[in-house]
């Protein structure tokens, strides 16, 4: 069996995604088990996990909450009772400033990024589909801004979920370069039509 992207290649293995066959060069990662993924497959993989990552921490934190969540409701209303009881405009500041503290989530500032560069990397790989579509009806070309995928290749307009500032983009022919316009936080996500490798960061 031949590879599906390069027919004088040999496959040595089928992806465990999309069953393509592959040849060395196409598997792109291969999991602890030995399954092989081609590029595209590998990116829905790294990107489940990338979205599975904010929603099990928010199901242990919710479990973790339910558990505590008789108790510091008795503390709280103890609270209103002692700042309604202290009149005084100074003590229920005091009391609003503590309240915020204590109910403020346990996310940190550094899983928060992350979070952020999740779902950054998610709405690129959509965009970047959406150039693969555009780039296979319209004669294997990439279009020469994000203005022509924007409504009829991708859902709204093309831009970072967290800054929404529009992704910047340029067309180099026959590849093109997608990044995200928030350099402080999102400096590693670039995605391009030839990149070898899955965009990847861990946490
Ligand atoms: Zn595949
Ligand atoms: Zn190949
Ligand atoms: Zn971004």
């Amino acid at each position: 069996m031949k590879c599906v992207n390069h027919g004088e290649m040999e496959a040595v293995a089928l992806c465990a995604g999309c069953e393509k066959p592959l040849c060395s060069y196409c598997i792109e990662s291969q999991d602890e088990n030995g399954n092989c993924y081609c590029f595209d497959c590998a990116i829905s993989l790294n990107l489940s996990d990338f979205q599975g990552r904010e929603k099990k921490f928010q199901a242990e934190e919710e479990k973790r909450k339910a558990k505590k969540g008789r108790l510091s409701g008795k503390v709280i209303v103890a609270l209103i009772t002692a700042a309604v009881l202290i009149v005084g405009e100074g003590a229920f500041i005091l009391y609003t400033k503590f309240a915020q503290k204590k109910s403020a989530p346990t996310v940190t500032a550094e899983q928060e990024i992350v979070w952020e560069r999740d779902e950054c990397i998610m709405n690129m790989q959509k965009v970047r589909e959406a150039l693969a579509a555009y780039h296979a009806g319209n004669n294997q070309q990439y279009p020469p801004s994000l203005y022509e995928i924007t409504g009829s290749y991708f859902k709204g307009e093309p831009v970072c979920p967290k800054t929404k500032a529009p992704y910047s983009y340029e067309n180099l022919g026959t590849d093109y370069r997608l990044s995200c316009p928030n350099p402080d936080v999102h400096s590693a996500a670039e995605i391009s039509s030839s990149a070898e490798e899955v965009p990847h960061f861990s946490p």
